[in-house]
């Protein structure tokens, strides 16, 4: 990656070269698509970022040698402020360009990095990740789902849940116990696994707003190859930590840089339209909404601007998680007062569904990627210093513990 800074021509020339692409190619990805799957989606966005890729423009600060562009986070910062500009573009890809990308890139060996990175930035392979397990959520590290060695080969067994898109993927990033007989967090490992063996069975989970994006994934006796294993053998809960920092980077800080309000923006349009931007109560909201939004782009600037000095995501990520979801609570009610009914049923295709499906939608925000209880806890200790919560399995082994279906053994 360059590390020099742009002059204002280099800039400007940048600038121009993103925006020529985008009138271009920054058409027709919307999330209004009905198919509840949402293959339609995934393969709009898997067009975009192949042609992306082809214009030398996907993964920026990536290595040439591994798919990327090779530029600067200075290229990426102006990347983002221009793609800010072209609204109703999906988040598809955020799990695989904005957690697993960056793990490999970090973790990952020097084969493992030649056989998957230009391909996961061009989107010819799309990822997902498998953390959560029906007894392993906010509290991840008691997770059951085993991993054994046999010669060449890990044998893996068990259970993911609320696994995003494993339906469209063709790898994931697991995480499984590779040994019992340690604390929780010890005996932890993380490895890369095909989505498309038949040993992996995908079952879709139907959603409130009539989407199905997320499944649930079952391990039968899979087999992977000895060297899917990503990172060093039981470093799994490190190596996990990181990628929910990636995670809440990614979902907090977002794809598109400077400043943006997308939903105060559409909110006030819409007010406007229908003559009710005239009640003071409900300007007085809107106005409240915009300047939420104002701040959490303005705090997602700072944070990005730490990475581009080269730190490393940290705790703070969680405090543009925590906001992001505050914001969408506040966007809920305000979809009732401004749009009302029209958000509540609609002809399919109308305007309404989309409105509707963002209000249902919108309580994800504040579970993925950890809930906003767990977000408090972060700030609290990590951020703020304050005294950590008290911990009911310090030094006892994992097999010892009665979590997930050993409470019934
Ligand atoms: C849209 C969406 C997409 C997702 N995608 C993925 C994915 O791709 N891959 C993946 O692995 N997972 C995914 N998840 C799962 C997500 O990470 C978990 O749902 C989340 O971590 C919470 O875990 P849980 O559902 O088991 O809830 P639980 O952990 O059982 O929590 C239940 C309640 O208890 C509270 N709670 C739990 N522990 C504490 C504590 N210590 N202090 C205070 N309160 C606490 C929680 O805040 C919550 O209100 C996704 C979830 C959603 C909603």
């Amino acid at each position: 990656m360059r590390t020099d800074t742009l002059s204002n021509e280099e800039r400007e020339e940048f600038k121009l070269r993103c925006r020529t692409f985008l009138d271009e190619h920054a058409t027709g990805i919307h999330i209004t698509a009905p198919d509840p799957r949402d293959k339609e989606t995934i393969a709009l966005n898997k067009a975009f970022q192949g042609k992306l890729a082809e214009a030398g423009l996907a993964g920026l600060t990536y290595p040439k040698e591994y798919g990327g562009a090779g530029l600067t986070k200075e290229h990426e910062t102006i990347w983002r402020e221009v793609y800010s500009n072209y609204p109703d573009m999906t988040t598809q890809l955020t799990i695989s360009h904005g957690m697993c990308l960056p793990m490999l890139n970090e973790f990952g060996s020097e084969e493992q990095k030649e056989k998957y990175l230009a391909d996961n930035i061009s989107a010819e392979t799309v990822w997902c990740q498998m953390f959560s397990e029906p007894g392993a959520g906010s509290d991840v590290a008691s997770l059951q789902t085993k991993a054994e060695l046999d010669g060449d080969e890990w044998i893996i067994n068990g259970q993911k849940v609320w696994t995003t898109l494993a339906h469209v993927c063709d790898y994931g990033v697991l995480i499984a116990r590779t040994n019992p007989e340690v604390i929780k967090h010890a005996g932890i490992s993380m490895f890369i696994v095909d989505m498309r063996d038949p040993a992996v069975e995908i079952r879709p989970i139907h959603q409130i707003d009539g989407g199905m994006h997320f499944n649930e994934v079952f391990f039968t006796d899979i087999r992977i190859p000895k060297d899917n294993l990503l990172g060093p053998l039981h470093e799994g809960w490190r190596l996990a930590t990181s990628m929910l920092m990636y995670e809440r980077v990614a979902i907090g800080t977002g794809s598109t840089g400077g400043i943006t309000t997308p939903h105060a923006k559409r909110l006030i349009e819409y007010a406007q339209k229908s003559g009710t931007i005239s009640n003071p109560v409900l300007r007085q909201k809107l106005m409240k909404l915009y300047c939420e939004e104002t701040a959490k782009s303005l705090v997602s600037m700072r944070t990005r601007a730490e990475l581009k000095a080269g730190k490393a995501p940290g705790p703070g990520g969680s405090l543009g998680k925590l906001h992001g979801s505050k914001i969408l609570r506040d966007v809920r009610s305000l979809i009732n007062d401004v749009v009302g009914m029209e958000a509540d049923a609609w002809a399919e295709g109308d305007r309404g569904q989309w409105w509707g499906r963002l209000a249902l939608g919108s309580f994800q925000a504040g579970i993925a990627g950890g809930t906003d209880e767990i977000q408090k806890n972060i700030i609290g200790d990590r951020v703020l210093g304050l005294p950590r919560e008290p911990s009911v399995d310090k030094g006892v082994p994992f097999k010892d513990l009665l979590v997930g279906t050993q409470k019934d053994s």
